[in-house]
Parts: C-alpha cells; structure tokens; sequence
C-alpha cells in the first residue's frame, strides 16, 4: 500500500486581498494569496468596480465602434 500517492491537504483560510473576504479551502498549500475571488470578480458580480478597468474597456468600445464598420 502506497500512502503517499496522494498530495496532503491543508484546510486553510484564504483570505481576497481586493474585498478581504476570508473563506475556507482544502489546498495542497499550506499558504495561498488570491487577488479575486467570486464575491468581488466583475465576470461574477457583474459589475465593473474599478475606474481604471472601465475606463480599459471605454476605450476597447470606442476602437471597436470604429472597426465594426
Ligand atoms: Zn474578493
């Protein structure tokens, strides 16, 4: 019997460094640092929260209004 065939698992906390929500995860890392999570991603909150992603995407719509053409 081989113990060893699978990776350990830690249950840690995580903790968002963007919206500071802790939650807990099964992990092969003892420590692990997300910068998004699905309280605060735009593709899930579904809103755009920072100006600078809004003004990215201000600025994708208006070159893509030019080639739509
Ligand atoms: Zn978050």
């Amino acid at each position: 019997m081989k113990k060893d065939l699978h990776p350990k698992y830690y249950n840690i906390i995580v903790k968002c460094s963007t919206c500071g929500t802790e939650f807990n995860v099964n992990s092969t890392k003892e420590h692990l640092q997300i910068d998004v999570c699905s309280k605060c991603h735009p593709f899930y909150t579904g809103k755009m929260g920072a100006n600078v992603k809004a003004g990215r995407i201000d600025k994708f719509n208006k070159r893509f209004a030019q080639t739509k053409k």
